[in-house]
This record gives structure tokens, C-alpha cells and sequence, in this order.
């Protein structure tokens, strides 16, 4: 956000005063420690919400025209008498300079608001490093995580989740109460240890899509050079053909579905391997290898990507007829059967290859886009897990099935005509059905009535070599129990 913005308040003060939808707090007197974008977004949530807010700088009259005519605005030393939880909304570096105002915090709560410019930059958090300065003071973590703006916009807009931590319980609960009144959700991290661990969130950038991001490049990048040999390289070494103009459209295109289909096979291949491994060890109770375990938790990121690619191989897709080079192509093809005095250009299995591959495609994208909406957090909250689980497992494989089914008309018989094997490198679409195939195999073997029954056992707990009691009825109809292996 540029200086510029935050010199002008999201909620205007002035018109928020006499809103009576606002709630007011108990009034207890608050205090700001510094005039800056957050310690002036804080003031006027703070007023809105119906807290005295003392702000504390150390140029009371050139600051005072920032904040709310109800904020009071005075030096940092009497901003800190006259109130018991004050916000230190100045940055790290600038604590020690604090350290005059000792005598006059001790007994009061300090909440550290200040976030790191790298992640675990200093070897204690910030909020440890405060509570070491001020060792009469009790310290709470808080508000790092909610942008200045957030503050402003309040509890209509951005992220509405505070995360608190402190090594005492009264002075977090004080905070959370006051998080609470300005609108936010209070989020309890526990002890001042977990400093660390909020300081480095905001710094966080999108961590949950950096592998799959990863691999969907890996897999384009793989995918567009092997298309790029077969399409342009290959043409020109035996032909002398310059197809470089190829490379925009038809390359990427050819590349965007290997990578989106291939992606989606990713999603349920862990959990094949993970199937594999329970029945291998007979039991649910063994961890996952880190790897595994890893894969398993990106499977959402993966499948949109898989469905962003898709998109844009459909998009791709419907501008390949507007190309110039494509109107020429059919203009060259007309002429020449023009010359050849063909009439019938009509190939029936063609027709129909085409029509179906296109349909079962149109299908395979629907059923991504599907699978894509329901996995946003406000749909998938809306779904019990009985729905949730149906559409992301049952129809994410139905989705590669059909996947499956566009791919293989699209190839049709061509797998099988060498000139296809351009370098005697086999098409690309060859090389996708790979993974999906196997995938779509072992779902098949692992539906098998015998295979699918103990992989459900060993889901509900039973484990393989553990002994448990079973009780018999005796001849005389009595009942005996005794021990067993249930592997038996
Ligand atoms: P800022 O605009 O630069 O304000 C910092 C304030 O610190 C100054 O206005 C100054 O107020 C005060 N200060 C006290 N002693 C100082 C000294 N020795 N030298 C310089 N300034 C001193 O920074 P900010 O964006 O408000 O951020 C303040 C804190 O909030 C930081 O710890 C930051 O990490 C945290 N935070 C900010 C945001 C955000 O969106 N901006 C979000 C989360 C957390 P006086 O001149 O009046 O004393």
C-alpha cells in the first residue's frame, strides 16, 4: 500500500462516530506507542470500536492532525500513564530507544505488533526480545498478521483471524477481548514460543503452491521441448521446412493438455501409493515417508493447476482456427485438391474421431471445473464430508477417466503409424497416458472385492500380525475366548 493511500483513512472517522451499528467496548483506555500507517489504522479501529485511545509519539502536535479527533495524541511518556495495555506500533530496531519509558510501562501489557522483513531473521522473535527489554512488563504477541489496511476495513474485509500469544494467560485473554470488540477472531497460539512462528507468517509466500507451481514448470518445460523436436526441430533437420511459427500456439498447445492431464493423474497417484503401502504393512498406523506425506497435502494445489492448464488448453484450443497460418493451410489444401480434381474430401472415421474427442473433452473440463469450485474454502465449507469426498474422489476419477478417453481418440490408430515417430520419439500423447493408465489400474485392482475388503479392514483399524481376543460358542453353547493372530 503507497504512503499516499494510507494518508487517506478506509473509514473515515468523522462519519463512523455517531454509527450506532458500531459497538461500543467497556471504554477501557488504550495506548498506541507511534504515529505511523499502523499505529493510525489501530487508533481508528480502535475509536470506531469504542475504546479511549491515548497515542503516544514522539512529536505529539505534528502527528495529532493523523488521527481521529477522538484519539488523544500526547508524548510517548504520558500516552503510557494513562493507560495499562499499550500497542507498540514502532518497528524492532527502534525498541531500545523505548527504554526510557521503563520505569513508568512496568506493571502494564505490551502488545508487539511488529513483523520481521525476512523469515526468522533474528535468532528471538521480536515479542521475546521486547519482554527482554522490559522485564516488568507482560508481553503479547499480536495483530502482526493483520495488515494496516485490514484494520481499517475491519472486520468487513481481509483477513479476520488474529493470532495471539503470551506466556500470560490473563494479559492474552485482555487482548483477545479487545481483538474480539474491534471485529477479528482471536486465535489462540499459545506461549510466547510461538512468537516466532506468527512473526514469520506474513512473510510467507504462497508455501502451499511453491512445489506444485514447481512441478507443473518441471512438467511443461519437459513436455514443450520434447514438442518443440517433434514439431519444429524435426521438420526443419529433414525437411528444411521453417515451422518456427509454430511455436506461440500449436507448441504450447500441444503442451498445456500433456501437462494438465498429467497433473491430474498426480493427484490420485499418491494416494494409490499410500493404498499400497497400507496393504503392504498391514496396517493405517505406519507414516507415510515425509515425501509421501508431502504429496498427500499438495493433491488441492495440483488439481488446480491441472484445471488452469486445461482452461487454457481450451482457450488455445478455440483460437487455433483464427491463425493466418491455418487460413492459409486450408486455402493451399482447397487449391490443391482443386487441381486434383478431388470432390469428396469427406473421411467418415475422421468425422467421427474428431466430434467424439471434442465432446469427451468439453465433458473432462466441466468435471475439472467442478472439482475446482468445490475445492474453494467457501464451497467445501458448505459440503459435508460425505459430499466433499464423493466429488473430489469419485468424480476427480471420473474426470480421468474421461481425460483418459480424450486423450486416446485423439491419438486414435496414429500410435501405431511410424511416421509418427519423428527421431523415433513416439508421440507425445503416448507418453501422458503413462501415469493416468496406472493410476486408473490400480483403482481398478483395489476395487477388487478381495483387495478392496482389507484395504476397508485396515482403514478401521485392524493391523496385520496383531493378536485380538474372539470369542467362540463351545459345544455346549457356552461361549470361550481365546487369542488369535487376525492376520489368519
Ligand atoms: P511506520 O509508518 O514507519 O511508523 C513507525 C513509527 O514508529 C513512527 O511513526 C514513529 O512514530 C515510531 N517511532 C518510535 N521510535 C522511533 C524511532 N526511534 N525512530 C523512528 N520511528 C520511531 O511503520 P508502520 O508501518 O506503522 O509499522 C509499525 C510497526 O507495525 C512495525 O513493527 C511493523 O512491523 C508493524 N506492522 C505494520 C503493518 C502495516 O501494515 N504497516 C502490519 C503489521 C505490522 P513517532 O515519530 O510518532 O514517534
Amino acid at each position: 500500500m503507497s504512503g499516499g493511500d494510507m494518508a487517506k483513512p478506509l473509514l473515515d472517522h468523522r462519519n463512523t462516530e455517531g454509527d450506532p451499528s458500531i459497538t461500543p467496548a467497556a471504554g477501557r483506555s488504550i495506548g498506541v506507542l507511534g504515529s505511523g500507517d499502523f499505529a493510525r489504522s489501530l487508533a481508528i479501529r480502535l475509536v470506531c470500536s469504542g475504546f479511549k485511545v491515548v497515542v503516544g509519539s514522539r512529536n505529539p502536535k505534528r502527528k495529532a492532525s493523523l488521527f481521529p479527533s477522538a484519539a488523544e495524541v500526547t508524548f510517548q511518556a504520558e500516552a503510557v500513564k494513562k493507560t495499562d495495555v499499550i500497542f507498540v506500533a514502532v518497528f524492532r530496531e527502534h525498541y531500545s530507544t523505548l527504554c526510557d519509558l521503563a520505569d513508568v510501562l512496568a506493571g502494564k501489557i505490551l502488545v508487539d505488533v511488529s513483523n520481521n522483513t525476512e523469515i526468522n531473521h533474528h535468532k528471538e522473535s521480536n515479542a521475546e526480545y521486547l519482554a527482554s527489554l522490559f522485564p516488568a512488563c507482560t508481553v503479547v504477541k499480536g495483530f502482526n498478521v493483520v495488515s494496516a489496511w485490514t484494520l481499517q476495513s475491519g472486520a468487513r474485509d481481509g483477513n479476520k483471524q488474529v493470532l495471539i500469544c503470551s506466556n500470560n494467560q490473563e494479559a492474552k485473554r485482555i487482548v483477545a477481548e479487545i481483538a474480539q470488540v474491534m471485529g477479528f477472531t482471536p486465535v489462540d497460539m499459545g506461549c510466547m514460543s510461538s512468537a516466532c512462528e506468527i512473526e514469520n507468517i506474513p512473510l510467507r509466500l504462497l508455501p502451499a503452491w511453491k512445489i506444485p507451481i514447481f512441478l507443473a514448470l518441471g512438467l511443461f518445460l519437459c513436455f514443450f521441448t520434447y514438442n518443440l523436436i517433434r514439431q519444429v526441430i524435426h521438420p526443419y533437420i529433414r525437411e528444411h521446412k521453417n515451422k518456427l511459427y509454430k511455436i506461440p500456439i500449436e507448441v504450447v498447445n500441444t503442451t498445456l493438455p500433456c501437462v494438465s492431464y498429467v497433473m491430474l493423474s498426480l493427484v490420485y497417484l499418491p494416494g494409490v501409493l499410500a493404498a499400497c503401502s497400507q496393504l503392504y504393512y498391514g496396517t493405517k498406523y505406519r507414516r507415510f515417508p515425509d515425501w509421501l506425506d508431502q504429496w498427500l497435502q499438495h493433491r488441492k494445489q495440483i488439481g488446480l493447476l491441472s484445471f488452469f492448464c486445461a482452461a487454457l488448453h481450451a482457450v488455445y484450443s478455440l483460437c487455433l482456427p483464427m491463425r493466418r497460418s491455418h487460413r492459409y493451410q486450408l486455402i493451399e489444401t482447397a487449391v490443391k485438391q482443386a487441381v486434383e480434381k478431388k470432390m469428396n474430401i469427406w473421411v467418415e472415421e475422421e468425422v467421427w474421431r474428431m466430434e467424439i474427442y471434442i465432446s469427451v473433452g468439453i465433458i473432462a473440463l466441466g468435471l475439472l471445473s467442478l472439482l475446482a469450485i468445490t475445492s474453494l474454502p467457501s464451497i467445501a465449507n458448505s459440503l459435508n464430508w460425505r459430499e466433499f469426498s464423493c466429488i473430489q474422489s469419485t468424480l476427480g476419477f471420473i474426470a480421468l477417466v474421461i481425460s483418459t478417453l480424450h486423450t486416446l481418440t485423439y491419438g486414435w490408430s496414429r500410435a501405431f503409424d511410424e511416421n509418427q515417430y519423428k527421431f523415433y520419439l513416439p508421440p507425445t500423447y503416448t507418453l501422458t497416458l503413462l501415469v493416468p493408465c496406472t493410476v486408473i489400474l490400480a483403482k481398478v485392482i483395489f476395487s477388487l472385492p478381495c483387495i478392496q475388503q482389507r484395504l476397508l479392514r485396515i482403514r478401521r483399524g485392524w493391523e496385520k500380525g496383531r493378536y485380538v481376543k474372539f470369542v467362540l460358542p463351545s459345544a455346549t453353547g457356552e461361549y470361550s475366548s481365546g487369542e488369535t493372530s487376525s492376520n489368519v
